[in-house]
């Protein structure tokens, strides 16, 4: 394994970023490996969502095993904290890692949707701003590779993926291997997320480039904010490395041969891995999910919380707009029976604001539920 430094310029001088990247090479002395999956994951691009972080933590030493053991077959890339810019921004004492402060733009938007894939195409910041130089090392650094995985969390939620459309069911796989309980599919994306600038290059060349049966580009949604913990952690990170094994990176006897994990810290939870192939969660097209705003600013009570099941009608929250008055109370319904993929993780709100993510059983009625949110 090696280590570099990445250093990323400021926007100001004297002012710059940086952030290690970890880089494990496949073995090839032999000859015979040389079309083993490459793989590249990176967690905390939005700067404050830690999950994803501390799952590569417990990845880790997993990774240096199979090296020692000489059980990597393809070249693996690992940046376990990708925005030093984000981590670095506090406001008033609250940290800020979701926007950049001198843009106002989001980390996860704007990075260049590439007609190839091929870094020459990626365009030139020397002169822009340190969340486009960001970007756009991040997207020359994951290039190339035939599985990519940005880890993300949400406010509070389940376990989930985006996944593009071309990519399913051929992911169901990585799916099942990681253990998620849900997987929102999604077709276009013109706003540039990582994962858009992902699997944007692969679209329109030949099928013997994009390689879709093995091709594999998601953002990974590792439930809430606050769920940074150490059992979650460790189970992530062998849903992680289940996934290495299945798509051939690393190579795994037991794991191939038994097709379940049996390790210590085997997570044994309602989305415990079941086996290859066999995802049995959620798969919902992004236009299903209602995203349910609030109808007025105040205190939000939930009814529901993730992974529950409702039925059209069911009361999902109360917000209490106007306290100890008569009618200061205003009720939010589901608008389809669906489940609940997520909720806010803060229970102040202003009007207009997404009180949560329901998957509902049909197409939403609501326009905005075509956007990729992570
Ligand atoms: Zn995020």
């Amino acid at each position: 394994m090696q280590k570099s430094i990445e250093r990323i310029a400021g926007d100001s001088e004297g002012v710059s970023y940086e952030f290690p990247v970890f880089r494990f090479e496949g073995l090839r002395f032999d000859g015979s490996d040389k079309s083993a999956s490459s793989a590249y994951l990176q967690a905390a691009l939005h700067a404050g969502e830690l999950p994803g972080v501390v799952a590569i933590d417990a990845l880790m030493p997993m990774l240096e095993k199979a090296e020692a053991e000489g059980r990597i077959k393809g070249d693996i890339t690992v940046v376990p904290q990708a925005n030093p810019i984000g981590r670095a921004q506090y406001h008033f004492g609250e940290h800020q890692g979701r926007f950049h402060l001198g843009t106002r733009t989001n980390f996860n938007r704007g990075f260049p949707l590439l007609a190839a894939p091929d870094v020459k195409l990626l365009p030139d910041t020397t002169l822009g701003t340190a969340d486009q130089r960001l970007k756009t090392r991040l997207l020359q650094l994951s290039l190339g590779h035939d599985i990519v995985l940005d880890l993300h969390c949400d406010d509070e939620g389940l376990a989930y993926l985006y996944v593009h459309a071309s990519l399913w069911p051929a992911m169901a796989d990585c799916a099942a291997a990681m253990g998620v309980d849900a997987v929102i599919l999604w077709d276009e994306d013109t706003d540039g997320t990582f994962e858009g600038a992902s699997i944007t290059p692969y679209l329109n060349v030949p099928a013997v480039v994009a390689r879709f049966d093995r091709r594999v580009a998601t953002t990974v949604e590792y439930r809430g904010i606050l769920d940074v913990d150490g059992v979650l952690a460790g189970a992530d990170a062998e849903g992680l490395y289940r996934l290495l094994v299945a798509r051939g990176v690393i190579l795994d006897q037991a794991l191939s041969t038994s097709g379940s994990f049996t390790g210590p810290n085997s997570f044994t939870g309602p989305n415990s891995f079941t086996g290859p192939n066999s995802f049995t969660g959620i798969v919902a097209p992004l236009e299903n999910i209602d995203m349910m705003p609030a109808p007025r600013a105040g205190a939000v009570l939930y009814d529901v919380k993730p992974g529950d099941r409702v039925a059209k009608g069911a009361l999902l929250a109360t917000i209490v707009h106007a306290p100890g008055e008569a009618d200061g109370r205003t009720q939010v319904l589901a608008p389809q029976a669906g489940i609940i993929l997520t909720r806010r993780s803060r229970r102040i709100i202003r009007a207009g604001e997404d009180l949560l993510k329901l998957v509902g059983d049909r197409k939403s009625a609501d326009a905005r539920s075509g956007t990729l949110e992570d």
